[in-house]
């Protein structure tokens, strides 16, 4: 079976150097060297500062740790067409969610929608960064200021994208990233969180090792979100190896985007921004058609996921009744193709033939 993802494992080689010394500091975790030296790298190949860089245990947590530390109550507005822990993570934290629909075309929250949804119980905006795909920043930075929120950025998925010749981190008043195993650059589980504001950076940092600070006093309340040594290690690995993965993720995207049919491609890209290739979503024309795609590439060994879906506002525990008509409609006709290094371009044409064949016959 060929997954829509494969999580990539870097030379045994180099994981067993960053392994060996661990054995030699005998240091598992509590920020050791291996999660030091991780910051420090990640830090510079991010282009952030290092000091407000908190990386920790996973992605959720990130979020959870950046809603706790903004002091969030009442409702947020957020994207229903996300992976799922974008909207649980803020209902843990206690907080409503409202739902503000999708732009048809990036597939991010569509800003002039806002507006309507702010209350005076509305305390932060959390968009999300979809496939990858940056959001109008400086419209959702307008209406913050305008009305006195927040910003949490999920960037989960947007590692090493660049806007407007920044870093993408460095908008609102958080981003988090997740390093999934599935994700682009990976420490098997983990995540970081990044805030311009160092006193916040280190608010958050005591806040994810039980709110301890540096000399060793309790100064807040806390939670354990550290990444381990293990961790870190693999996130060392994988980053030795990250020119290899980009280069395989770009050629794989490429191909997709000249071969397959012409009338599903849905990434609009932004000139000012760059790109990581971490997904390839298309859109079908209805969700009788990609079921009948996801179908026929199964029959060839081949997995085809529904990401995003389904549309964050029908989740059972949520009684929103606010409707989405554009996230509901896009998040039931679009497909992720497989592509991860390691896919080989034998299997790659397979898929494509597979998905054109069907396009034709239906
Ligand atoms: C992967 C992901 C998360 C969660 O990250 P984990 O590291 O798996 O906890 C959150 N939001 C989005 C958009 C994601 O894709």
């Amino acid at each position: 079976m060929i997954p829509v993802s494969r999580p990539y494992l870097p030379s045994r080689e180099r994981l067993d150097h960053y392994l060996d010394k661990i054995y030699q500091s005998s240091q598992l975790t509590n920020h050791g060297p291996l999660h030091e030296e991780l910051t420090l790298r990640l830090a510079q190949y991010l282009e952030v500062s290092p000091e407000n860089l908190i990386l920790v245990a996973n992605g959720t947590l990130a979020l959870q740790l950046a809603i706790k530390s903004l002091d969030l109550t009442g409702e947020v507005i957020t994207s229903p067409f996300s992976f799922v822990a974008s909207t649980s993570a803020a209902v843990w934290e206690g907080l409503r969610p409202r739902f503000c629909d999708i732009d048809a075309e990036d597939l991010n929250m569509a800003t002039q929608k806002i507006p309507p949804l702010i209350t005076s119980s509305t305390s932060a905006l959390i968009p999300v960064h979809v496939f990858g795909n940056i959001c109008e920043t400086s419209d959702i930075q307008k209406l913050a200021k305008q009305n006195k929120l927040k910003v949490i950025y999920d960037a989960s998925h947007c590692f090493g994208v660049r806007h407007q010749g920044k870093s993408a981190l460095e908008y609102g008043d958080i981003s988090t990233i997740s390093f999934h195993a599935t994700k682009l650059f990976h420490t098997v589980e983990g995540g970081a969180i990044y805030t311009k504001d160092t006193k916040l950076a280190d608010k958050i940092r005591n806040m994810s090792k039980f709110g301890i600070d540096k000399h060793a006093a309790i100064v807040d309340l806390g939670i354990n979100a550290k990444m381990s040594e293990v961790h870190a290690a693999m996130g060392l690995a994988v980053l030795d190896e990250l020119d290899v993965i980009q280069s395989a993720r770009a050629t794989l995207w490429n191909r997709y985007a000249e071969n397959v049919s012409h009338t599903i491609l849905c990434q609009t890209k932004r000139d000012t921004d760059s790109q990581n290739h971490a997904y390839f979503p298309v859109m079908l024309k209805n969700e009788t058609i990609l079921l009948s795609v996801q179908r026929r590439l199964k029959a060839s060994g081949v997995e085809a996921r529904r990401y995003f879906y389904p549309s964050l506002e029908t989740l059972p525990y949520l009684q929103s009744h606010l409707s989405c008509p554009n996230a509901h409609d896009i998040a039931s006709r679009v497909l992720c193709l497989p592509l991860f290094p390691g896919l080989n371009e034998a299997e790659q044409l397979k898929i494509i033939q597979i998905v054109n064949d069907t396009l034709e016959q239906v």
